[in-house]
Parts: C-alpha cells; sequence; structure tokens
C-alpha cells in the first residue's frame, strides 16, 4: 500500500478536533436540495448563479467542474451516496433527489458531524449569536467572535455581521471609556466562564488588520464622540484590538484570527507583525494560511513563537496550495503548532472539508515521506497532531 493510502486510512481512525466551524442551528445546517447546499456554501461565492433549471446547472458545472469548492463537494456526495458518478449536467437531479431523500432520513445533523465525518469536538464559530454551543455542548465548544467590540464607538453602529455590544448586551448607553473597556473584559471572562475556549476576530470583513499601538487618549477620542473624525475611530478601534490581545493573554484564551481574503485590502496576515511583537503572551492563531499571501503567513510563524496555523478553509479554496503550504510549515519546524477546522456551514460541505484537509494532509506527508524526511509512522503522528492533539492541547478541550 503506498504511503498516501495508508495515511488516508489512518486519518479515517481520528476522532478529530474541528477547530473551526459555523455549523447552523439543527436542520438548517442539513441542506434540503442542491440549491440549498449551493446557497450556504462556498459555492454559492462563486459568482454563478443555481437556480434549478437545466439552462443554468449545465452553466454552473461547466464554469465550476475544475474549482476546489465544486471538486471537494462532489466528493462528499459521492462518499455519502457510495457513487462513482459525477456530479454533471446528466447527474445533478439524481443527487438532487438523493439530498433530499437523505434529508428526510437523517434526524440529526450533529448526529452526522459525529459519525460520518467522525468530529469529537467541534469549535463553533456561531457569528449569528456570538458564543452559542446550539444547545448541544458535548459536540460543540464556542470560540467568541469580538468583532462587535470594535464598534461600540457609537451605540448603534455594527459590524459586518449587525452586532453592537450596547445592542447585544443592553450595555447602559453612558458608559464612559474606562467603563467600556471594563466590560469587555467582563464579557470576556463570562463567555470563558460559559465554556468558550478561544476568541475570534473576523476583521478583514469590517477593515484592515493593521493595528497600531495607541495611547488611551487617542483612542478615547473616537469613543462616543459625534466629532470624531475617521482617525479617531480607527484609534479606538486599533486600541480595543490591542486591549483584547491583553485580556487573552491575562486569561489564557488563544485569540483566533481570520487572514487572507476577506476585503483584500488589508487582510495580509503581515500586517498583524506590530501586534503580534507587541503581544508575546498571547497566543495568535493565524486562519487559513493567510491565503494568497501563504508566503507571508509562513514569515510569520518563522519568526515568531506565539503563533499557531489553522489551515481550515485553505485545502477547500485551493487544494494545491494547501498541500505545498502544509509541507512548507513542517520544513520550517512547526509541527506543534498546526490545526484543521471545517469552516462549513452545512454537513454536506463539512464533510467535503474533511476529505480535502484529510488529503491535503496526507498528500503533503506522504511527499515528505518519499523524499525521506519522515517515515510512515511519523507521518501518522503528525496526522494525530493536526487534526487532534495540537487543538487539544491548545484549546484545553
Ligand atoms: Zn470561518
Amino acid at each position: 500500500m503506498s504511503a498516501y493510502s495508508e495515511l488516508i486510512q489512518y486519518i479515517d481512525t481520528i476522532s478529530i478536533i474541528n477547530t473551526h466551524c459555523h455549523k447552523l442551528p439543527q436542520k438548517q445546517g442539513f441542506p434540503a436540495s442542491i440549491k440549498d447546499l449551493i446557497e450556504h456554501s462556498y459555492l454559492g461565492w462563486c459568482h454563478k448563479e443555481w437556480d434549478g433549471t437545466k439552462e443554468k446547472a449545465t452553466n454552473f458545472i461547466r464554469s465550476l467542474r475544475h474549482n476546489s469548492y465544486f471538486f471537494w463537494i462532489e466528493k462528499s456526495l459521492q462518499t455519502i451516496f457510495n457513487t462513482q458518478k459525477r456530479f454533471d449536467e446528466e447527474n445533478y437531479p439524481w443527487f438532487d433527489e438523493k439530498i433530499k431523500e437523505l434529508s428526510q432520513k437523517v434526524s440529526s445533523d450533529n448526529g452526522f458531524l459525529r459519525n460520518v465525518c467522525h468530529y469529537d469536538k467541534i469549535i463553533l464559530d456561531g457569528y449569528w449569536n456570538p458564543g452559542t454551543d446550539l444547545g448541544d455542548p458535548d459536540l460543540f465548544t464556542p470560540t467568541f467572535r469580538i468583532n462587535q467590540f470594535l464598534f461600540g464607538y457609537q451605540i448603534d453602529t455594527v459590524d459586518d455581521n449587525g452586532n453592537n455590544p450596547f445592542l447585544n448586551y443592553n450595555w447602559p448607553k453612558d458608559l464612559d471609556f474606562k467603563g467600556y473597556l471594563g466590560k469587555i473584559e467582563e464579557k470576556i471572562v463570562e463567555k470563558k466562564e460559559a465554556g468558550c475556549v478561544a476568541l475570534k476576530s473576523s476583521l478583514p470583513y469590517d477593515r484592515s488588520i493593521c493595528f497600531k499601538e495607541r495611547t488611551y487618549e487617542e483612542a478615547e477620542k473616537g469613543y462616543q464622540n459625534p466629532n470624531a473624525k475617521v482617525e479617531d475611530i480607527i484609534a479606538f478601534q486599533d486600541y480595543i484590538y490591542f486591549h483584547i490581545c491583553k485580556i487573552a493573554a491575562k486569561y489564557n484564551i488563544p485569540f483566533q484570527n481570520h487572514t487572507g481574503l476577506g476585503n483584500l485590502e488589508g487582510s495580509n496576515a503581515m500586517l498583524l507583525k506590530e501586534v503580534i511583537s507587541k503581544n508575546p503572551d498571547t497566543q495568535f492563531i493565524l486562519f487559513h494560511g493567510s491565503f494568497p499571501w501563504t508566503d507571508d503567513a509562513l514569515a510569520l510563524i518563522h519568526n515568531f513563537p506565539n503563533i499557531y496555523a489553522d489551515i481550515c478553509w485553505l485545502p477547500s479554496i485551493s487544494t494545491s496550495t494547501a498541500v505545498y503550504f502544509i509541507k512548507q510549515l513542517l520544513e520550517t519546524g512547526k509541527a506543534d503548532a498546526i490545526t484543521w477546522g471545517c469552516d462549513s456551514w452545512t454537513i454536506i460541505e463539512s464533510f467535503g472539508a474533511y476529505l480535502a484537509g484529510r488529503h491535503a494532509v496526507a498528500k503533503a506527508l506522504s511527499d515528505l515521506i518519499e523524499d525521506d524526511f519522515l517515515t510512515v509512522q511519523e507521518g501518522k503522528e503528525l496526522s494525530e497532531k493536526i487534526f487532534r492533539e495540537n487543538a487539544k492541547m491548545l484549546y484545553h478541550i
């Protein structure tokens, strides 16, 4: 048996800790048709419409057949329905029927995640209700999304997901700046006590992640000030991000950070260099390899001890980039700092993300085995670290 096949088989036996997921509440997280699946997956981001007509379906499939998102959704469907049929112009109605049947048959989508995807724990980023565990704390361990705290500079300004702490938590409207900082700390501690194992920033969907160190006075000028200039608000947000890094260090809570893509301008992980170097006690987890700036992520990971690389989403965005990135991560010496998450909303996409992650890891490791960097046994141990042990250590779960 090839090293690749041996690793694939081995990874299937691991009880996975999935470090990043957006699984929607029960049943919504279970697509009832292809249209539903596409609308709640990254295929919905590919600028092609699926309205159920033959014409649109043909156009969709011909345009995206080679796309990584498409490929892994197809693999997920083929594996779930135990078929070699391709997801093409001819067969898509068959898959549509099968998805409908399955959505009626399976009573628990969480059961699917446990049994088919073999997830032991899932760190859930339920941004629609930051810190939610979907009522299943045994499976879902939440992360707490902090974007909203950078938007409390007015009581009604909201982040990309429509969140503002004054609106969400009923904070007194006359809270002064010092009080606001205290409330952030209080809320984070409360969420930690309620079971959140990490903080999460998806700020590249809101603004640049070039956070500069600011003084208290500079930041205060941007807070609840009707005459605040744009620079004052940026100073306020920069200060709040640093404040959150300090809270993360004080309470030993790992800080997950979306890097790459997002708004593109201002999402490159390298922009975090100042804040990373000035907060050596904060554990920063860089998501998505900062795609497409994976070299920049590698440079940071190489130089700083307080950085972890989470490869979530990357194998689904570009599988070949993920394979290359994992090899480079290992070559630059970070075996204990690599984790994996599915970064999906639905169970079918989550399973596809697992197949993509499994392939990327097995391919990267088997290449290294072939080049004599590793033995097969060491490859298995590294797989166990990436899909379970590193996350267990980092998030204390
Ligand atoms: Zn995500």
